[in-house]
């Protein structure tokens, strides 16, 4: 990533950098393996819902999954074709689907039987016919952080395998609904494929059960999920996708006709992005010495919330002349938020650092710009883009 010091002079500080060419490279790879293959990718809007990097995935060709009605709003604003756009959440308001249909987004993804009938009545109702999903809980464990895992029997998420033929029947018979596929998704930052190849088993079965009852999918989305390598960002600054859709390409049996939808979000856009910071303290504790940033929880809230770690780095010391190898120490970095959680490494070994500082904080190109909050009156960090 390219991270011009220079920037920050007269900058305020903390601030989102995002990296264009960064972004570009990775929607170029994703072209290039799909390409040919009955593979469609929709970007995951909830990753990053910033204007500009929603404008330049939809200039890609990329179709935009959304969790939200403001989020189909924002898609369709950004450029995306709302041909290209599908919808899921397990809580969507009358509003929001009313809005989904009025769109005229692809399909919407289904995630109960109450949700189903609610949605008939108001297609009828409003006189619409729009194309669903059924968004199957597979029971399939992700491997990943607790409250990243979706496709667990226990989670809220999607329709469980015991009650997936009722709620089939219900679709094909529903007054104003158009079934047209199953819907998967079952965690984040997944990084071994062993999950993704269960699930490509899963749907297989759920393929060939309804085809013997005389139920063909047009669509089979299999959600997102791939995750990135946060260690180590400068070697692996985009995510291994040709394994990825092998996997997939490998493990689905596609029908003649079908086509398998991805959503990715974190894999696309989270390397291109950094929380830039100035060091406010270097403070002394009884055994330990402390780093405080000006960036926080509220600007970037994945340590706080799910035990993250983004790597860290002295950018001040690292783009230095200096042709030796800087002395470093050991330092807790954190922020200014009053909560203990808003730590963002402990036991780091960094440059020896000093007030004013600039460092970066990796990988933050997915769910940080959009998961920053106004905790303690702060605002929300501005952002730069760089190519
Ligand atoms: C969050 C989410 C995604 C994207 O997940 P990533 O791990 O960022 O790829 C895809 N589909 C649905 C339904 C989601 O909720």
């Amino acid at each position: 990533m390219n991270i011009d010091l220079s920037l920050a002079e007269g900058l305020k500080t903390p601030f989102y950098l995002y990296d264009v060419s960064i972004l570009n490279r990775t929607l170029q790879e994703i072209n290039k393996c799909i390409a040919g293959k009955p593979i469609k990718v929709h970007y995951a809007v909830k990753a990053n819902c910033n204007p500009r990097i929603l404008s330049l995935i939809a200039e890609a060709g990329l179709g935009a999954d959304c969790v939200s009605g403001r989020e189909v709003s924002a898609a369709i604003k950004a450029g995306f074709n709302p041909d290209d756009i599908c919808y899921a959440g397990v809580g969507k308001t009358d509003r929001e689907l009313i809005l989904a249909m009025k769109s005229g987004i692809a399909y919407l993804n289904v995630e109960s039987i109450e949700e189903l009938e609610v949605l008939d009545n108001l297609a009828l109702e409003f006189g619409y016919r729009p194309n669903i999903c059924l968004r199957v809980n597979p029971n399939i464990d992700a491997h990943t952080h607790q409250y990243i895992t979706t496709g667990l029997q226990e989670n809220k998420f999607g329709i469980n395998l015991a009650m997936l033929d009722e709620a089939v029947e219900l679709a094909r018979n529903a007054k104003s609904l158009n079934l047209i596929g199953l819907h998967f998704h079952i965690g984040s930052q997944i990084t071994d494929m062993t999950p993704f190849a269960l699930l490509c088993n899963k749907v297989n079965e759920l393929v060939d059960y309804f085809q013997k009852k005389g139920v063909n999918f047009r669509v089979i989305n299999v959600g997102g999920g791939l995750g990135i390598d946060y260690d180590d960002p400068d070697a692996n600054p985009i995510p291994d996708f040709k394994n990825y859709f092998d996997t997939l390409l490998k493990n689905l049996k596609i029908h003649e006709g079908q086509e398998i939808h991805c959503e990715l979000g974190r894999a696309v856009v989270a390397q291109c992005g950094s929380l830039i910071s100035r060091v406010t303290f270097v403070k002394k504790g009884v055994n330990r010495k402390f780093i405080i940033l000006d960036a926080g929880m509220n600007d970037l809230i994945r340590p706080a919330l799910y035990g993250a770690h983004h790597k860290i780095q002295n950018v001040s010391v690292d783009l230095s002349d200096s042709e030796s190898k800087p002395a470093t120490d050991i330092y807790d970095v954190a922020g200014p938020i009053c909560e203990s959680s808003d730590v963002f490494g402990k036991d780091e070994e960094l440059p020896v650092t000093v007030r004013g500082d600039i460092f970066a904080l990796r990988s933050a190109g997915a769910y940080a710009e959009c998961m920053a909050s106004t905790y303690n009156i702060r605002p929300i960090p501005e952002t730069i883009f760089v190519d």
